[in-house]
């Protein structure tokens, strides 16, 4: 008998009702059963969960034996007969949910799982409603108990997926229910808003405010979440083009079934109020709703008139981490097309550029070594200066999976994020001292013999050198000056190098300061030393912040790099492609052009879907420069704070859920966006925007694009090793990951088994990195050290959680203090500070935390009216001017303003 491809993947034959399946061998035979169209009633099973046994709503006979058996708990075998619905199973079935019906209230008649079953099997809710059963506390979550089945899915949920233990389960027997952990409400509670209680409850008692109202759905949309880098995939459920619901994939590779709170439940900016939906022009001061037409001429007179009177090097084009990759590709083309300029970047500046350079100069690619999947095979995992678990929760949830099912975590922080209570160790450094650390780690490897020799002998180069150099690093060197124990350095070193595959993940922590770049070159020598890369489980990971910032530089938008991170001496293979020459000369990146601005030297600037004026650091200088511009596009869904106080044209944009194309996200994958609703309004596809600019400035012919699909043909003509990633192959839940050269290449989860990147080859050097202290220290005028970052329910400068129901979880930024600090200060939870450094100051309420420690403090930069980089100052990254955003020194005065 032929051996088919079925039987290679352990599919076995099995009877079903009579009928003969194949089905897949030790799988769970109700899940089985329903992969073969065969709808077997259950009530608390979730793919997402372990399998649990106790509804007795699935029990089928197996083998013709006595005793029926639960389904969710029987395991396919060749050869099994099954009979799925006898009548005394249906009949057991029947009195189960006459049983649960009793609590029912009478009168209801929802469309979810468990009415539909008692519709099925005929029978009717008799209960009543209990009024004190009903929580009405959270934003987000509408929770009524009168439904409620004790099928225990959403206190599973919390525990099994998110990890967060804010259901519990009270009362035992009859009288059992479910009700919020420590707590009388759910806002009350450890809840974080993810929603996966919701999407897992079979009966309506969780429900999403969202959709409570019972809006039909008219149509699902399968696309990728605009917000984080973590990329999961989405199901959009739409009525009369509006967004009814977010629920995530459950077979997304990526969220495998979750999602956060910004992914399920931030999407009421699509339809804000003040969405602005109409190009307008400002004139004397005052904004004019204008045509496209008008808008695109008024743009590309601008462009024009910049050019001609001071060249190429007067005019600029920052693009868009929330954009497609298709958008970015357009537009650093247009800017090295049209405007015949390599002033182009994109806000990779401003988080992961020295990421992208040091693991290009270490390793030969500058992104991810390895894949989110890789957590389960990690026995030890690295977090340093990433708050995982609130700025990339997906990923952080599944971190704190692996650490409650054994990996060891070992996190690096200033502050005690969530995920240093599940730590072995918790290494809490100085702000800006990094690279001590991280130094002292290596030393403590090198001196305790912890290296593997055998990695070192076939892929490590010059590591004699490295070894003298490191020596100076010992940990009780360097204990004092980076405030964190010697005897806890020597712990991480020894759970990192021995209790292997160890994997690294890092964030902003370690990027944003003046020695960014050698932050991460510090992380992947560890990884170098101890044998941790290019094997499942292991590698150096960066958790990029937006859902498209590591596309958004990979396609070029970059001063010095073209599509695919080409270095400009292969400018020859675009050329062929775009039928004109890459400007030769040296492009500026953001913070050059904002310099430059200042300086009188840029004139005009196209900004797309990124709030500089906000972001930036030293907001003043950065306000001054913008002022000083003869033309400011901006392009984005509302006046941000860039339009607002400084543009001179706003184009408005659509958003991700209008619009059709791929994002990237931080582990290389290449994901399908796909449009859920029409373009609101006049707004339009930043690409179809690039188009016509293009087209108006004599150049349309190199952007006649019908499609974004089109535009993504033309990007695998000068990206090799994206060749292989045509759209067809992206319909697949999880798309792709590059390198993926050809058609039939099936996508790279792991970098770097055999050869490094680049023209390495096989083996890598060593970085010898020296520590180099920041000169922002704090004196007796600026005793604190301030250092910014986000939340979980806001994301980067509000602009679309601010307008959307997650901001009623967090209103505004917050000041976090610690307890010693805010007694000095004499201040309580709520009260105004404050925060003043060399560059400005801003005023924020105060949230009283140890997790900060005394000395430094920690606030959030999301809400326009704290404009919180007033006081961020003007310091960078030596290596890619990524701003310091990690280390102020600033004063902190009670004020009674807010
Ligand atoms: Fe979106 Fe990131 Fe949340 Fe996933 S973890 S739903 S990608 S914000």
């Amino acid at each position: 008998m032929a051996v088919t491809q079925r039987d290679q993947v352990g599919f076995v034959r099995v009877t079903v009702d009579g009928r003969e399946v194949e089905l897949p061998e030790g799988g769970s035979l109700l899940h089985a059963l329903s992969g073969c169209g065969v709808d077997v009633p259950s009530l608390c099973d979730d793919p997402r969960l372990a399998p649990f046994g106790e509804c007795r709503m699935c029990l089928v006979r197996v083998d013709g034996g006595p005793q029926p058996v639960a389904a969710c708990m029987a395991r396919v075998h060749q050869g099994m007969v099954v009979e799925t619905a006898p009548a005394d199973i249906e009949h057991a079935r029947r009195e189960i949910l006459r049983m649960l019906a009793q609590r029912q209230p009478v009168g209801d008649d929802r469309d979810d799982r468990f009415h539909q079953l008692l519709r099925r099997y005929g029978v009717s809710p008799v209960g009543e409603r209990d009024p004190a059963l009903v929580d009405d506390s959270h934003p987000c979550i509408a929770i009524d108990m009168n439904h409620c089945i004790d099928c225990f899915r959403c206190v599973r949920i919390c525990e099994e997926v998110q990890g967060q233990f804010a259901w519990q389960v009270v009362g035992r027997g009859a009288d059992s229910r479910v009700s919020p952990s420590s707590a009388a409400t759910l806002a009350q509670s450890a809840c974080v808003s993810c929603g996966a209680c919701v999407d897992t409850c079979p009966t309506g008692a969780l429900t999403d405010r969202t959709s409570e109202v019972s809006t039909p759905i008219d149509r699902w949309t399968r696309t990728t979440c605009p917000y984080c880098g973590v990329g999961c995939e989405l199901l959009v459920g739409t009525h009369d083009d509006d967004i009814v619901t977010v629920v995530p994939a459950h077979d997304a590779p990526v969220n495998r079934g979750h999602a956060c709170v910004k992914g399920r439940y931030a999407h009421g900016f699509v339809h804000a109020p003040d969405r602005v939906t109409q190009p307008m022009v400002r004139e004397r001061g005052h904004w004019r709703t204008v045509s496209w037409p008008e808008a695109i001429g008024a743009v590309a007179r601008g462009f024009r008139d910049a050019l001609e009177r001071h060249g190429p090097g007067a005019v600029g084009v920052l693009a868009s981490a929330r954009a497609t990759n298709e958008e970015n590709y357009l537009l650093q083309k247009f800017a090295r097309v049209v405007l015949r300029t390599n002033n182009v970047d994109c806000c990779a500046r401003v988080c992961h550029a020295p990421s992208a350079t040091a693991l290009r100069s270490i390793f030969g690619t500058g992104a991810a070594t390895n894949s989110f999947a890789d957590i389960d095979e990690a026995r030890t995992i690295l977090v340093c200066g990433a708050n995982a678990t609130e700025n990339h929760p997906v990923v952080g949830a599944r971190i704190k999976q692996a650490a409650l099912s054994g990996a060891s975590l070992v996190v690096i922080d200033p502050r005690r994020i969530e995920l240093a209570a599940y730590a072995e160790v918790h290494l809490r450094p100085r702000p800006g001292t990094n690279v001590l650390v991280l130094n002292a780690i290596a030393a403590a490897i090198v001196e305790e013999g912890l290296v593997d020799a055998t990695f070192v002998a076939e892929r490590v180069r010059e590591y004699d050198d490295f070894v003298a150099h490191i020596e100076r690093f010992r940990p009780e060197e360097v204990a004092a000056e980076c405030g964190v124990d010697a005897a806890d350095i020597r712990r991480a070193a020894r759970i990192y190098a021995t209790a292997k595959p160890a994997m690294a993940f890092h964030g902003l922590g370690v990027t944003e300061h003046t020695q960014g770049t050698d932050g991460v070159t510090c992380i992947a020598n560890l990884a170098l030393l101890t044998g941790n890369v290019g094997r499942p489980g292991s590698g150096v990971n960066p958790l990029r912040g937006q859902n498209n910032v590591q596309g958004s530089a990979h396609m070029g938008c970059e001063p010095d790099f073209l599509t695919g991170f080409a270095p400009m001496s292969e400018a020859t293979r675009f050329e062929d492609v775009w039928g004109s020459a890459v400007p030769a000369h040296s492009g500026l990146n953001a913070m050059e052009m904002i310099d430059a601005a200042t300086e009188g030297t840029l004139r005009a600037l196209w900004v797309v879907g990124w709030d500089i004026a906000l972001t930036q650091p030293d907001m003043n200088t950065t306000a001054r420069a913008l002022d000083t511009l003869d033309m400011l596009v901006v392009q984005d869904l509302f006046l941000n704070e860039t339009a607002r106080a400084h543009a001179t044209v706003f184009l408005p944009a659509c958003s991700a859920y209008e619009k059709d194309g791929t994002f990237m996200n931080g582990e290389r994958r290449v994901q399908r966006v796909r449009r859920a609703l029409p373009p609101v309004g006049g707004s339009k596809p930043d690409w179809e925007i690039v188009r016509l600019v293009a087209g108006a400035m004599g150049e349309g012919g190199a952007f006649a694009f019908a499609s974004a699909e089109e535009i993504w043909d033309e990007i695998r003509k000068v990206w090799p090793a994206g060749a292989g990633l045509g759209y067809p192959r992206l319909e697949a839940p999880g798309g792709l990951q590059w390198p993926c050269p050809a058609g039939d290449h099936p996508g790279t989860r792991v970098l770097h088994a055999q050869a490094f990147g680049g023209s390495l080859g096989a083996t890598t050097a060593l970085a010898r990195i020296a520590y180099v202290p920041t000169p922002e220290t704090p004196t007796d005028a600026y005793p604190y050290t301030l250092v910014t970052g986000r939340a979980l329910e806001q994301f980067n400068a509000g602009t679309m959680t601010g307008r959307s129901l997650t901001s009623r979880l967090r209103p505004t930024d917050e000041l976090e203090m610690s307890p010693p600090d805010a007694e000095r200060l004499q201040v309580r939870d709520g009260d105004g500070v404050r925060v003043t450094s060399r560059y400005g100051s801003a005023v924020l309420p105060v949230r009283v935390t140890d997790r900060v420690v005394p000395g430094e403090c920690f606030a959030t930069f999301s809400d326009p009216r704290r404009a919180v980089n007033r006081v961020t100052g003007p310091r960078r990254d030596t290596h890619t001017a990524t701003p310091e955003y990690k280390v102020t020194a600033v004063r902190l005065d009670r004020t009674v303003d807010q």
